[in-house]
C-alpha cells in the first residue's frame, strides 16, 4: 500500500491561517486518478461570522477603502506580478485540482494575472459625474466601495472565477469574504497566499471554505455582508436570490447555459466544424459558455454531422498533464455520474447516440472521471438534453432550414448566456445576432473573451456582470453629493 503525502489547507481569516473551528476536513480528489491529494477545512457558521467580522472591521477602519486608488492599483499590480511568478506551480496545481489540461490552466493563470493589470488601471480612471444645477446647489455623483462583499465561486475555473471577483472588488475599495468550490479550493488558496504576500492590511481578505449548504449560506444570510457575487449553477443562484432578500443585499449571479451555435450553409465545412468541436469541447464542456446546441441549416445537416462526429471521435482524452491530452477529465465522481446520467436520458428520450455516450475505463484512465466526447443527434425541442445544462462532453445537433426558425430554437430554453451565428452574410449574421436573448455573442466565433467586456447572462443565466467596467460597477455604490453654497434659511413654512 503506498501513501501519499496530502496538503494540508487551510482557511484565511483575519490575516492569519486557521483550520475549521469544529477540525472537520473534506478531501479533495484528483479527478484524473480518482486520489485524494488534500484535505480542506469545513468551516463552521462561526467560522463565517468571525470572518465576516473581521472583514467588517477593516472595512469601517479604512484601511483599504480609505487610501488611494493609486496604492490599491499597486498592490494589484504586484499580485498580477506574483501570479505570473508563481504560474508554474499554479498550473500543474489547477490541472491536479481540476483536471484541466496544462495548456488550459495555462491559459487561466495568464488571464488571472492580466485581469488584475486590468482592474489596476481602471481604478484610477476618472469617475462619478457633475450635473448642472440652479445656484446656490453645486451638484454631484460619487462612487464608492460597497462594503463587505461574499464571494462565491464555482469548480470549472477555480483560479479565474477567483480572479474575476476578488480583482474588481478589491480594486473598488472593498473587504471580501470569499469561499471556492469545495471540489477545487487549492489554487484559491495559493491566489490567497499571493494576495498575504503582497501585503494586503489584514481582515481585508478573508477566505472560509467549506459546503455551499453551510459556509456559502451562511455568507448569504449574513446581516453584515453587503453583497454577494456569486458564479455557479442556476439552482443554487435562485436560492442564494432568496436568501438575501431577507437582508436585501445587492446580488450578483453567473450562473448556467445552454447556449446555441448557429451554422449556416453558406460556410466552410471544415472551419464551422473545428469551431463547433471547440465551442462544446474545450475544458471538457464544463464551461457555462459551452455551444451545447448547435443548430445546422437542414442544406449541409448530414455533412456536418458526419465531419464532426469523425472529429470528436478522434479527440484525445487522457491525464491533464500527459502529453498529447486535448481533453481532461470530468471534476468530480458526482459530477461524471450526473453527465452519464444525462447520457441516459437521451437515449431513453430516443434521440439518436451520434458517437461516444461511455465512461472511459481503459489505458490507464479507469480510476479517473473520464467520458467520451458524445454526440446526439435527431433531437427535438422539448427534450431534457436539449433544454437542461448538462456541463460535460455533450452536444446536442439539431436542424433549421430557415433564419427565423434558427432564432425561435436559439432562444427556446430558459437560459441566455452565449450565442454564436457563422455565417458569411455580414447582415445576416448581425441580425440573427440582434435577436438573440444572449449577454456574450460571437460572429463567426465561438469562445473567445477578453477582460475589457462585460460577462454574464440574460433570462435565467443570471443577473448583473462580471469584467469590464460593468463587473466595477457591481462592486461600487452610487451616491449623490448637493452641496449648497449660499447657506441660510429655506424659508418654506412661514410658522
Ligand atoms: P454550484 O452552484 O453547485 O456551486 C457554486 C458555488 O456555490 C460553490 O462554491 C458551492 O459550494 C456554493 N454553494 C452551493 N450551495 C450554496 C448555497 N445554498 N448557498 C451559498 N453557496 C452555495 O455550481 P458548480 O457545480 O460548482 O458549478 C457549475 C455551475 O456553474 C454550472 O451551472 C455553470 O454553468 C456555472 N458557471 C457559470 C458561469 C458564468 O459566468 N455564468 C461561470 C462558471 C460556471
Amino acid at each position: 500500500m503506498t501513501t501519499t503525502t496530502t496538503i494540508d489547507l487551510k482557511m484565511y481569516i483575519n490575516g492569519e491561517w486557521v483550520a475549521s473551528g469544529d477540525r472537520t476536513t473534506i478531501p479533495v480528489i484528483n479527478p484524473a486518478s480518482g486520489e485524494v491529494f488534500a484535505q480542506l477545512p469545513q468551516g463552521t457558521v462561526a467560522d463565517v461570522k468571525e470572518a465576516v467580522d473581521a472583514a467588517r472591521k477593516a472595512f469601517d477602519s479604512g484601511v483599504w477603502s480609505g487610501i488611494s486608488a493609486q496604492e490599491r492599483s499597486t498592490y494589484l499590480l504586484k499580485i498580477a506580478d506574483k501570479i505570473e511568478e508563481y504560474q508554474d506551480e499554479l498550473v500543474p496545481l489547477e490541472t491536479q485540482d481540476n483536471g484541466k489540461t496544462l495548456t488550459e490552466a495555462g491559459f487561466d493563470v495568464a488571464d488571472a494575472a492580466a485581469c488584475f493589470r486590468y482592474y489596476a488601471g481602471l481604478i484610477k480612471a476618472p469617475d462619478g459625474q457633475t450635473y448642472h444645477v440652479g445656484d446656490p446647489m453645486q451638484a454631484m455623483v460619487v462612487r464608492e466601495p460597497v462594503g463587505v462583499c461574499g464571494l462565491i465561486v464555482p469548480w470549472n475555473f477555480p483560479l479565474l472565477m477567483s480572479v474575476w471577483k476578488i480583482a474588481p472588488a478589491l480594486a473598488a475599495g472593498n473587504t471580501i469574504v470569499f469561499k471556492p468550490s469545495e471540489v477545487t479550493p487549492v489554487t484559491p488558496q495559493k491566489l490567497i497566499a499571493i494576495l498575504e504576500e503582497v501585503g494586503i492590511p489584514k481582515g481585508v481578505v478573508n477566505m472560509v471554505t467549506g459546503t455551499g449548504a453551510e459556509v456559502g449560506n451562511a455568507i448569504v444570510e449574513s446581516a453584515d455582508v453587503d453583497l454577494i457575487s456569486f458564479t455557479g449553477g442556476t439552482k443554487t443562484g435562485k436560492h442564494i436570490m432568496k436568501t438575501a432578500a431577507d437582508t436585501v443585499k445587492k446580488v450578483s449571479l453567473e450562473l448556467g447555459g445552454k447556449s446555441p451555435n448557429i451554422v449556416f450553409d453558406d460556410t466552410d465545412l471544415e472551419t464551422v466544424v473545428d469551431h463547433g468541436l471547440f465551442g462544446i469541447f474545450y475544458g471538457t464542456g464544463q464551461v457555462c459558455s459551452a455551444g451545447s446546441r448547435i443548430l445546422v441549416q437542414d442544406t449541409i445537416y448530414d455533412k456536418y454531422v458526419e465531419r464532426f462526429v469523425e472529429r470528436a471521435k478522434k479527440i484525445k482524452v487522457g491525464f491533464g498533464n500527459a502529453e498529447g491530452t486535448e481533453i481532461g477529465p470530468l471534476v468530480s465522481q458526482q459530477h461524471m455520474e450526473k453527465v452519464l446520467s444525462y447520457i441516459e436520458i437521451g437515449k431513453e428520450e430516443g434521440a439518436t447516440l451520434a458517437c461516444g455516450g461511455n465512461r472511459i475505463t481503459t489505458g490507464g484512465l479507469e480510476n479517473g472521471y473520464f467520458v467520451e466526447p458524445t454526440v446526439f443527434t435527431n433531437v427535438t425541442s422539448d427534450m431534457r438534453i436539449v433544454q437542461e445544462e448538462i456541463f460535460g462532453p455533450v452536444v446536442v445537433i439539431q436542424k433549421f432550414s430557415t433564419e427565423e426558425e434558427a432564432i425561435a430554437l436559439a432562444n427556446g430554453t430558459v437560459y441566455g448566456l452565449a450565442a454564436g451565428v457563422f455565417t458569411n452574410d455580414g447582415a445576416r449574421g448581425m441580425r440573427v445576432i440582434k435577436k438573440l436573448k444572449a449577454g456574450i455573442t460571437w460572429i463567426n466565433a465561438f469562445g473567445p473573451t477578453y477582460n475589457e467586456a462585460p460577462w454574464g447572462g440574460y433570462k435565467q443565466s443570471g443577473v448583473g456582470r462580471n469584467l469590464g467596467t460593468f463587473g466595477l460597477d457591481e462592486f461600487q455604490e452610487v451616491k449623490q453629493i448637493n452641496v449648497n453654497l449660499e447657506v441660510g434659511p429655506v424659508g418654506y413654512f412661514q410658522s
